[in-house]
């Protein structure tokens, strides 16, 4: 369907397609459907004058940059990074994907999950002032580049929903009292084989890399604007700080949809490094239909995620 959409726009598909990294894609796109929603609102004028010269786009990608090595840093960033040792964490939680609902004290979630420092970030936003006197430390500019990245991670299924796999190899919640190893957000369940590529890959850039058919970010963004119109539900209801506990919620359904179908097997035992304990990894095969499937799930979550980064930001700066 987007190849004839994108018919009308060959010329500049061909230069977006290099100007892009391709694994910041969806967060990119995110960014841009945000811009398209804001345009002629105070909101739009607020994040201007926080971003100066950068788009919604490229700040949507910032807090994935902040995660590379020292050398690669902005002083911006390096102070984030600086003031917040644990701020991978902020990307994520793990909730069990059988349960119905985010909820405080959950197994999966922690102060330092993506729900509460997306509250952080929010109230950072709220405040008159504008001083790093916040948990995180942080202005209101950094505030609102997280707040435009998190909130991409908070509709990739498994950054909110976690398997957890017991002796037996079989999907457990541990809320019911059984035991289980985390499944590190997917990544230790491979496709096909041992070495191959993570689950967690198949979500974060294959299913964005299959919608969106080798277009760049900014034609991705006018195809899903153009074909995934905002739905009643994809408001939240009342207080905007409430809001990404609702969103997280919403994104869990999509995570039970992730491991239908998946049975782990041939398990084998990976050694501690210098990043993880001992722990298992097992070896998937995706069922029939799985690929398409995640396709239109991601489309449907680029597009919804677009539209709330806008209606949180409107949310803040109302008027
Ligand atoms: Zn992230």
């Amino acid at each position: 369907m987007i190849k004839t959409f994108l018919l009308l726009a060959s010329i500049s598909l061909a230069l977006a397609v290099q100007a892009h990294a391709y694994g910041n894609t969806g967060h990119q796109v995110i960014g841009t459907i945000a811009a398209h929603y804001l345009e002629g609102t105070r909101a739009e004028k607020e994040v201007h004058a926080l971003l100066i010269k950068d788009g919604l786009d490229r700040a949507a990608t910032w807090a994935d940059r902040a995660k590379l090595p020292e050398k690669y840093l902005t002083a911006e960033m390096l102070e984030f990074v600086t003031n917040n040792p644990n701020h991978h964490s902020f990307h994520y939680c793990d909730i069990p994907f059988q349960e119905k609902a985010y909820r405080e004290g959950i197994t999966g979630t922690n102060p330092h999950d993506i729900v509460h420092t997306l509250r952080i970030c929010i109230g950072v936003l709220q405040s008159p002032n504008d001083n790093a006197e916040n948990p995180l430390k942080i202005n209101k500019r950094v505030a609102l580049m997280l707040i435009a990245h998190y909130l991409g991670d908070l509709h990739q299924p498994l950054h909110i929903g976690c398997s957890y796999v017991d002796t037996s190899d079989h999907f457990i919640n541990p809320e019911t009292g059984a035991k289980g190893q985390p499944d590190g957000g997917a990544n230790d369940f491979h496709i096909k084989s041992h070495t191959g590529s993570p689950l967690h890959r198949h979500w974060d850039t294959l299913a964005v890399k299959l919608a969106h058919d080798h277009a760049g970010a900014t034609d991705f963004a006018s195809f899903l604007i153009a074909h995934s119109p905002p739905a009643h539900e994809w408001d939240g209801v009342g207080s905007v700080s409430t809001w990404p506990e609702q969103w997280a919620t919403d994104t869990l359904g999509n995570a039970r949809q992730c491991f239908e179908g998946i049975v782990p097997h041939d398990r084998f035992l990976v050694p501690k490094n210098e990043k993880l304990d001992e722990h298992f990894e097992w070896v998937i095969t995706l069922p029939h239909g799985y690929a398409e499937k995640s396709r239109d799930l991601v489309e449907l979550e680029l597009a919804k995620a677009g539209y709330r980064l806008a209606a949180l930001l409107k949310a803040i700066w109302p008027g």
